[in-house]
């Protein structure tokens, strides 16, 4: 049973799981319904890389190797994001905050927010997981990601809405792989307990259709389809 909550006119939300668990997608779905802003800290690093700014330079080797970027480089990244205009009536999280320093940073920055915000922590089986990853397929121009079986697109290898090959991402490749869920274990599950303390957070079974997990989220912030 799903209780519904209402968050206060600032929504925020952040998506908590382990690489392939389906944040991105979820959170542009509640983002596009919500009429807020999708805020990806992995989209906003592989834009300074593809622009080789000095952020691109100092981030780019650390993520093809599926470590994390660190705290103080992120929490620069997200002030400065999280001040623009189409901020004010609230953000989706995809990816941030992902270590313990970077929630308190995040809180520190908006003193209060646990009262209100929500975290929902998707719950994938690590074999479903590496399936996701190893057939992910990704747009270098626009980002938008596809997957061989289960999300194909109209023609194979290309993307449906520039045209542009589609690629495997360096980081979605098995070793970094391997290196991106170590990471997660070490670093991020810590913010289970950590948001699960200020009941923000809410556990959502991840291993089903994208519309079905959807659903849920949006019962979640009370506004139920
Ligand atoms: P994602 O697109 O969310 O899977 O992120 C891709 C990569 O970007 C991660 O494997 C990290 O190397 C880096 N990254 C994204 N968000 C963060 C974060 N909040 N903290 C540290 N590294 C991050």
């Amino acid at each position: 049973m799903v209780a519904a909550e209402t968050l206060t006119a600032q929504k925020r939300i952040a998506m908590l799981g382990p690489p392939g668990a389906g944040k991105g997608t979820q959170a542009e779905l509640l983002a596009g319904r919500l009429s807020i802003p999708r805020i990806s800290t992995g989209d906003i690093l592989r834009d300074a890389i593809a622009m080789g700014s000095q952020l691109g330079r100092q981030a780019g080797p650390i993520m093809e190797e599926g470590g994390l970027v660190p705290d103080d480089l992120l929490m620069g990244v997200i002030e400065e994001r999280l001040q623009r205009e189409d901020c004010a009536r609230g953000y989706v999280l995809d990816g941030f905050p992902r270590t313990v320093p970077q929630a308190e940073g995040f809180e520190s920055l908006n003193p209060g927010v646990t009262a209100d915000m929500i975290v929902f922590k998707l719950e994938v089986p690590k074999t479903e997981l590496l399936r996701r990853l190893s057939g992910r397929r990704w747009c270098p121009k626009c980002q938008a990601t596809y997957h061989v079986e289960s999300d194909p697109p109209r023609e194979d290898g290309v993307c449906d809405r520039d045209g542009e090959r589609l690629i495997l991402r360096e980081d979605d490749k098995e070793s970094a792989v391997a290196r991106r869920l170590t990471a997660y274990e070490r670093q991020t599950k810590p913010l289970i307990e950590y948001y699960d303390d200020r009941s923000c957070l809410r556990r959502v079974d991840g291993d089903r259709e994208p519309q079905v997990v959807h659903v849920e989220l949006s019962t979640y912030i009370g506004v139920p389809r």
